[in-house]
């Protein structure tokens, strides 16, 4: 007898590579079997999904989950189980000041399953742009807070702004680098200055820095920081770094979205590798809302489907490198499962320039299945549909 059957839905799986309708079965906290066809009455609870798309449990891999802890900080599950993605991932929210907070009351008060990055400033995003002095970085203190959460610090935290960085640029994610390399752990940079303080040979000075699986932040940002030269063209050290392996991913954010240099990048081959919302509480309810939408905005711009179930699922649990576990169906895997639908309408999803899309799909949260119980979806707000 299985707890949880999920009926008749599209199944998407790239892990597998696996494209199908399917039937997918649950065992306590454990995906038991997927099948063609898994009779009802084999199982306590049955999920009609049909016309559904059926996907691994979304990992949203860049948001900003420390409520009460800096400003602007969401409720996991807001960025997680109620948005269709069971997996979230704190992107530096916190420095080793701050930390003790989030594994402390945040993190057991949520459904979704939370991974951390530490900040390599000492307070975090407590008061942005950070690390203004050097009295902030506190390498020993940083070591010791990730020695004390192992498997739950996924990596360090770093963004390329403020005036240490202006100032030291490279030598700051050198420090990084080697307090993560002490733990065998990523390094996850924030490429895009707002104030535009920051040289703007920088991002071609420190990628030669990153090493497979290393992540980057805000790959198609706008800001001073792009990944684009002057005339357009992908600079050389991105492309290495992309084929070297190191992570591209999106984090949509307020700031650091452009649909012009996404267009650009992807019509020179640089795709990314994963999808995430770097949603805060504000933009819960405007321009980000959740991963879903962010997704949406890429089917616009000219991913299939199947593409960005990939970029949310096992790429991603491969950078948390928990892909033993999430981010695919396989029978023996944690019991987190998405069922999504794409809804036809008008819809109009802006990016941080602005541009605004006029969308004809929306790519919509349903239901997740996580760790064996069911949750049917319920975001804070989606964008308006104007026709
Ligand atoms: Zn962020």
């Amino acid at each position: 007898m299985y707890d949880v059957l999920i009926k008749g839905g599209r199944v998407i799986d790239p892990a597998q590579g696996l494209d199908g309708k399917r039937d997918v079965a649950v065992s306590g906290d454990k995906i038991a079997l997927v099948a063609d066809e898994i009779p009802a009455m084999e199982c306590r609870k049955v999920i009609d999904a049909a016309g559904k798309i059926v996907t691994p449990g979304l990992i949203d891999l860049h948001c900003h989950c420390y409520d009460g802890g800096v400003p602007d900080g969401l409720l996991p599950d807001d960025a997680g189980v109620k948005q269709g993605v069971t997996t979230v991932v704190d992107a530096g929210s916190a420095g080793q000041a701050i930390f003790g907070g989030l594994p402390k009351y945040v993190i057991p008060a949520a459904r979704t399953t939370v991974f951390c990055f530490l900040h390599l400033g000492s307070q975090g995003l407590s008061i942005m742009p950070e690390i203004r002095d050097w009295e902030e970085i506190d390498l020993e203190a940083t070591a010791a807070v990730i020695g004390a959460h192992p498997g739950l610090i996924k990596g360090v935290k770093l963004r390329l702004v403020g005036n240490i960085v202006a100032s030291a640029g490279v030598k700051v994610v050198e420090m990084a680098k080697e307090t993560a390399g002490k733990f065998g752990l990523p390094i996850m940079i924030h490429i895009g200055d707002l104030k535009r303080q920051v040289s703007p040979t920088l991002t071609r000075e420190f990628l030669p820095l990153m090493e497979s699986g290393d992540i980057l932040s805000h790959v198609f940002t706008g800001n001073m920081g792009s990944i684009l030269l002057e005339d357009g063209s992908v600079m050389p050290e991105l492309r290495a770094a992309a084929e070297r392996g190191v992570v591209l991913d999106i984090a949509n954010g307020r700031n650091n979205l452009s649909f012009e240099v996404a267009r650009k990048g992807m019509a020179q081959g640089i795709m990314p590798t994963t999808l995430s919302t770097d949603v805060v509480l504000p933009s819960l309810t405007t321009l980000v809302y959740g991963l879903t939408v962010t997704m949406s905005k890429f089917l616009a711009l000219g991913l299939d489907i199947k593409q960005m179930i990939e970029m949310t699922t096992i790429n991603s649990a491969r950078a948390l490198r928990i892909e033993d576990r999430k981010g695919s169906l396989k029978p023996g895997m944690d019991a987190d499962v998405s069922v999504l639908e794409i809804l036809s309408g008008t819809w109009e999803l802006a990016d941080s320039v602005p541009e605004t899309l006029r969308v004809t799909e929306l790519v919509s949260p349903v239901l997740v299945v996580k760790a064996g119980k069911v949750i049917p979806s319920a975001p804070v707000a989606q964008p308006p549909r104007i026709g």
